[in-house]
């Protein structure tokens, strides 16, 4: 694609790229929903599991010590990667999910009172809607929404009148995961704490495309999942800053998130064990650390920009398609596209697609406010990686006008 990287090398890296669909080449466009796994992500689990497979925190025996020391270089690499004053700002958890769980449920049973309520935007995803709303009913809470406008833009104008003193946080997605939107992260974070209100973001769809700093956007708290940043199933990470951490209550009890424990009183561990209750997935930590030194091989900077170009060309080879309407037009977006076709159902055109070797998604993404909002069931979504390329998207063209001649 005469870019910065060599595609070859890199597609190289990722074995599942080589599949074959129903005879065909696989043409991998649904890395929004999870990534493919780079060789070396691979190898370290593998290693961790034939070579000192052993549990963490817990035993004086030389395995059980590399364990440990790998689960916890591990964080020392997801905390530079995202430039963590403190390693123990990192919390490991079982995904973006986990996280936002962790924190509805922990801040919420601290600060969360009846009559308050939580700021999220009209285009979350359910992670990042359904915890808050679980609270707040037990808080006797409301949740709140910043609307967006008809491009998939959030009305920032209502935001200054909807950080009122009644709101206690305000949780939204960097990127989203059915229209591909940046949102301005920065400026509403700036707002927020303006009125003194912390913020959550949900990095699940920006951690893999977009440089995040979090002293920098002096963020309060992120949420994202190894498995969108090429690392395995089952782990992700919380970020809190230090003070937050200190003061929430845990979220689960167990062993390894005490210091000691009577029947009488439990006396808590310190940061971060104190939310990271029972054995971890350690090779999922450690299959994350690889993936970070993975990703800084290649450079966010590199990765960033092939990935605008694979937007860029996608967006103007699909609008040659006679009768597609995109959902979502914002100028600051990433990684997605989301697409109609007039007069066939998402769903169908999937499916043709998937008989030709190519991977979309189809449906409501688990963003169904954003579905009502715009009145339709659902979008096909392609989403990109820096391994995917113009010659892929050429597919995907071609692939939807084989479809639709036979769906019209
Ligand atoms: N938020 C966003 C924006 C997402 O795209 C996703 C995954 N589709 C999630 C949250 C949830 O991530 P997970 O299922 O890995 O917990």
């Amino acid at each position: 694609m005469g870019s910065l990287l060599d595609i070859a090398k890199v597609r190289a890296d990722f074995p599942l790229l080589d599949t074959k669909v129903y005879g065909k080449n696989l043409v991998y466009l649904d890395n929004g929903a999870t990534t493919q796994k780079p060789l070396s992500v691979l190898s370290a689990v593998e290693e961790y599991y034939t070579e000192y497979n052993s549990n963490v925190h817990r035993g004086v025996h030389l395995l059980s010590q590399k364990a440990t020391s790998a689960y916890e270089e591990s964080r020392k690499k997801v905390a530079a990667y995202i430039n963590a004053a403190h390693s123990y700002e990192v919390i490991f958890t079982k995904g973006t999910t986990d996280a936002i769980n962790l924190v509805a449920s922990s801040f919420g049973r601290k600060y969360l009172n009846a009559g308050d309520s939580i700021l999220i935007s009209a285009m979350e995803h359910h992670s990042n809607i359904v915890p808050w709303q679980m609270i707040c009913e037990e808080r006797g809470a409301t949740l709140k929404v910043i609307p967006m406008d008809k491009n998939g833009v959030l009305q920032l104008d209502l935001l200054p009148s909807l950080l009122d003193d009644k709101v206690k946080l305000v949780s939204f997605t960097y990127v989203s995961n059915s229209l591909g939107t940046i949102n301005p992260v920065k400026e509403i974070i700036r707002q927020a704490h303006e009125k003194n209100i912390p913020v959550m973001i949900d990095a699940a769809q920006a951690i893999q495309h977009i440089p995040v700093d979090v002293q920098a956007l002096d963020v309060d708290f992120i949420a994202f999942s190894g498995h969108k940043i090429y690392a395995p199933m089952g782990i992700g990470v919380l970020y809190g800053k230090e003070k937050w951490l200190n003061d929430m209550p845990p979220y689960q009890g167990g062993g390894d998130m005490i210091k000691t424990v009577t029947f009488e009183k439990t006396i808590y561990n310190e940061l971060p064990y104190k939310f990271e209750a029972g054995t971890p997935d350690v090779s999922g930590a450690i299959g994350l650390g690889a993936a970070i030194d993975y990703v800084n091989s290649i450079g966010l900077d590199a990765i960033q920009v092939v990935e605008h170009e694979l937007l860029s060309y996608g967006l103007e080879k699909l609008a040659e398609i006679e009768g597609i309407q995109f959902i979502g037009n914002a100028a600051a977006r990433s990684g997605v596209i989301s697409f109609l076709l007039e007069g066939i159902h998402p769903y169908d055109l999937g499916e043709l697609l998937d008989k030709q070797g190519i991977a979309i998604r189809t449906g409501h993404h688990c963003t169904e406010p954003v579905m009502d909002f715009f009145g339709i069931p659902g979008t096909c979504r392609a989403s990109f990686a820096f391994y995917n390329t113009k010659e892929e998207i050429d597919l995907l063209v071609a692939g939807i006008k084989r479809a639709a001649a036979i769906l019209i």
